[in-house]
């Protein structure tokens, strides 16, 4: 029996436009022979749309994208459930990134209809997104981090030159400035002396109401995968080297300047170290299936935990699928692991 698997992209979100090339890489390596594959396309307004079922990988970002379906095209959310209703997905596949996707909503979404579905649960997807509260479960996990301070819109608003002082006296410069619920590096500058903060702050504010400012490091970034559920396995670890001055959004998805290497040389130790430190990561947040755990490891190997990714990027050219297919699983068998996994823990739950 084929399984149906609903494929979950686009969304409401800053990263929508890398959803979009993740569902049709993950289209791309799909056995149409073992799943039937629904298409559900989140507009960049938060409109459900389910497509007609797909036959064959989709050669293009714009077939993914239909305009209009069989019924209403504003009937939203409701075609998605009775859709479910007459005939089930057995599991739903979300490939969003950011806000409303990668962060508790829809996978709360789905609990609520019962559906199986790959990845984290409410609270890994939503600690996971706020790097506030990572930060303080990392704390308790007795993970490495680099120094921050954090605040929210109306506490800079007022205070602009006391959390000035507070980030210079706690941290120095540099400084990088982050939104604390995003990812693909929307959202995030580096600030070299007080004008250049408030401009990162006004920046990141556009993006969030909660602000983290970190200690700029100078280290080199490792970047492990993990997937399983309760006793989870690691990958080997990839390094990142972007050409830009840090890994902005436009090396991760647009340039391809970026060099990816792996396995990252490393001495034994520290990779030994990693590995730990990442199912520590994993468990801090209540994982499940997989997260990208990212690290900075500084010349004297010493190691600072940079944040998980609880869906991190699928495209073509992300790190989560290629250390995997150097740690001998190739992309398309990836994917029904996650599936597998998926069903486990729903099983788990009953
Ligand atoms: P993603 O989810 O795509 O991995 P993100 O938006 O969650 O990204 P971060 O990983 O926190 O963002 O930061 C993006 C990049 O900015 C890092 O990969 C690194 O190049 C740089 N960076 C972030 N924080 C620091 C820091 N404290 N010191 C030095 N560089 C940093
Ligand atoms: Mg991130
Ligand atoms: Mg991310
Ligand atoms: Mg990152």
């Amino acid at each position: 029996m084929k399984k149906r698997i609903g494929l979950l992209y686009g969304g409401k979100s800053a990263e929508h436009e890398v959803s979009l090339s993740t569902a049709r890489a993950v289209t791309q390596a799909l056995d149409f022979s073992e799943f039937d594959v629904f298409p559900i396309f989140i507009t960049l307004n938060g409109e459900w749309r389910v497509g007609p079922q797909l036959t064959e990988a989709a050669q293009s970002i714009e077939q993914l994208q239909f305009t209009s379906t069989s019924e209403k095209s504003d009937n939203n959310i409701m075609q998605f459930i009775s859709a479910h209703m007459a005939n089930p997905f057995e599991v739903i596949f979300p490939l969003l990134h950011g806000t409303n996707g990668e962060d508790g909503t829809v996978q709360g979404f789905l609990e609520v209809l019962n559906i199986p579905y790959v990845g984290n649960g409410v609270l890994g997807s939503a600690a996971g997104m706020d790097k506030v509260t990572m930060k303080q479960l990392f704390e308790m996990a007795g993970l490495p981090q680099v120094p921050y301070v954090h605040f929210i819109r109306s506490e800079w608003e007022s205070n602009k030159q006391g959390y000035t002082a507070k980030c210079e006296e706690a941290l120095g410069y540099p400084m990088f400035v982050k939104p604390a619920n995003l990812g693909s590096s929307v959202g995030i500058s580096k600030a070299s002396n007080a004008t250049e903060l408030e401009r990162a702050v006004a920046f990141a504010l556009q993006y969030d109401r909660k602000i983290v400012v970190e200690q700029g490091v100078t280290a080199r970034e490792i970047e492990l995968a993990v997937l399983g559920n309760d006793a989870p396995q690691v990958s080997v670890a990839g390094e990142i080297k972007p050409m830009t001055d840090f890994y902005d959004y436009d090396s991760k998805y647009k340039d391809g300047s970026t060099a990816l290497i792996i396995p990252a040389p490393l001495e034994e130790q520290v990779y030994a170290n990693l590995v730990d430190m990442a199912k520590k990561a994993f468990k801090a947040i209540d994982g499940a299936g997989l997260v990208r755990a990212d690290f900075f490891v500084t010349e004297n190997n010493e190691i600072f935990i940079n944040e998980v990714n609880t869906l991190p990027g699928f495209t073509p050219v992300s790190m989560y699928p290629l250390l995997w297919q150097h740690t001998n699983v190739p992309y398309p068998e990836l994917i029904k692991k996650l599936i597998a996994l998926a069903v486990e823990r729903h099983t788990e739950k009953q």
